[in-house]
């Protein structure tokens, strides 16, 4: 953690060497004090973007509308943003458009938790203007300044504190929950995507059920996809031990509780790309198939190994039983093939077998091939495959 401040240590020297205030700020400088891992390290400066640009010789231009500047330096990419407030707020979203400010406190202040709003300069001097520190000791997530407004400006924040109870495992202060319950249906304007983003988060954190009781009791859960009315399913789900689950796990678990009519709907009007769709649709249907008996090996090898660990994680989580993920891996892992691409033979093995045109027959031989070998019926050998096929009087 330590390494990681001091390798971006002389790109502060650099900015301040030309005269521009420059700090580690938000959420490195929050892990940092709590001795959690760091993401990365963000920096604020005074500079402008264009006089970043003319300080570094290698830059990207990654959001320079939001004032942020990404600085190649020794292979790496760290992330400078001028000081900034964001004062016009419209539609209880964050602005598009930004102004610039020349002091780090008017920075600081635009954050939006107070353990989010400290600073760090290049010495490891720490500047904790609205005590973010005491909130890091006491376990408590509160707002910069009066709640209300803060949730009005950026709806999106109350997400945002659900997903830091879930990653810290933190309480939110009074007044912050109490502007949770009031500001909650200014969540509707908010973009799904940033909802997905946030929702993504919580379910990875490890006190996901902590996010969750944060989301029912401020009463988000009826402004999120799929959700509004589901307050006693999500009640449900925090009857299990989440901390078993990943984070698609969890998302499973949550589909098997609500068992939507529409799966695949459900799972679209949250927005997620394509392969998590896949995905988790997958789980789902493996996850019903599977609840009450065991994987033989043509099961294991239909679903694949992720489909399977996942669907039978949150089948052992319902039943009360123990999973044994590890061996269900191991025999995936073991399995004769566990792709048909791994198959000895192929259509033209069979033309040339059967002297005949290729047609629909060869695809159910080839299904009838590939279950043989995987059930272990017959190796995965071109002339054992042959010689079982006219055993089973099919040459
Ligand atoms: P993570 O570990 O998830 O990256 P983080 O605190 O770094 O956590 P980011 O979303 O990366 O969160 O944002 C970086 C910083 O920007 C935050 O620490 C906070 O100071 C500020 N910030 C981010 N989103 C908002 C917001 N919606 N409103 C106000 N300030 C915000
Ligand atoms: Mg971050």
């Amino acid at each position: 953690n330590q390494s990681m401040f001091e390798q971006a240590a002389p790109l502060l020297a650099e900015l301040e060497k030309a005269g521009f205030a420059a700090y580690y700020v938000g959420g490195a400088v929050r892990d940092y004090l709590l001795d959690r891992p760091i993401g990365d390290v963000d920096i604020a400066t005074a500079a402008l973007p264009e006089e970043v640009k003319q300080i570094f010789p290698k830059t990207v231009d990654v959001g320079i509308e939001h004032g942020t500047v990404l600085v190649i330096w020794k292979g790496e990419g760290y992330e400078i943003t001028t000081f900034r407030t964001e004062s016009e707020y419209k539609d209880f979203r964050r602005p598009d458009k930004v102004s610039f400010v020349r002091t780090l406190e008017e920075d600081l202040q635009r954050r939006d938790f107070t353990m989010n709003a400290m600073a760090m300069d290049r010495f490891g001097t720490i500047i904790d203007p609205f005590n973010g520190r005491e909130a890091l000791k006491l376990g408590y997530i509160q707002t910069v300044g009066d709640a209300n407004e803060r949730f009005s400006e950026d709806a999106l924040r109350m997400m945002r504190a659900a997903r830091f109870a879930s990653q810290l495992g933190f309480r939110l202060h009074e007044q912050t929950k109490e502007a949770l319950s009031r500001c909650a249906p200014l969540l509707k304007h908010i973009a799904v995507e940033r909802k997905l983003m946030e929702m993504n988060k919580l379910f990875a954190g490890r006190k996901a059920a902590e996010g969750l009781q944060v989301m029912l009791e401020g009463g988000l859960l009826a402004y999120l996809p799929g959700l509004c009315g589901q307050e006693k399913l999500l009640e449900q789900m925090l009857t299990y031990d989440l901390s078993r689950l990943t984070a698609s796990q969890k998302w499973l678990l949550l589909l098997v509780l609500l068992t939507p009519d529409k799966p695949l709907d459900w799972l679209k009007a949250w927005r997620m790309p394509a392969k998590k769709i896949k995905h988790i649709a997958g789980t789902y249907e493996w996850s019903l198939k599977q609840r009450l008996c065991g994987w033989s090996d043509l099961a294991l090898y239909e679903a694949g190994v992720e489909r399977a660990v996942d669907a039978e994680a949150v089948n052992a989580l319902l039943c009360g039983r123990s999973a044994s993920l590890e061996e269900l891996r191991e025999r995936h892992n073991s399995l004769p093939i566990r792709d048909r691409k791994e198959l000895a033979v192929t259509g033209q093995e069979l033309k040339a077998w059967k002297n005949e045109a290729g047609g629909p027959w060869m695809k159910s031989y080839l299904e009838r091939i590939e279950r043989a070998v995987v059930e272990k019926t017959v190796e995965n050998d071109p002339e054992k495959i042959k010689e079982w096929l006219e055993a089973c009087n099919l040459l």
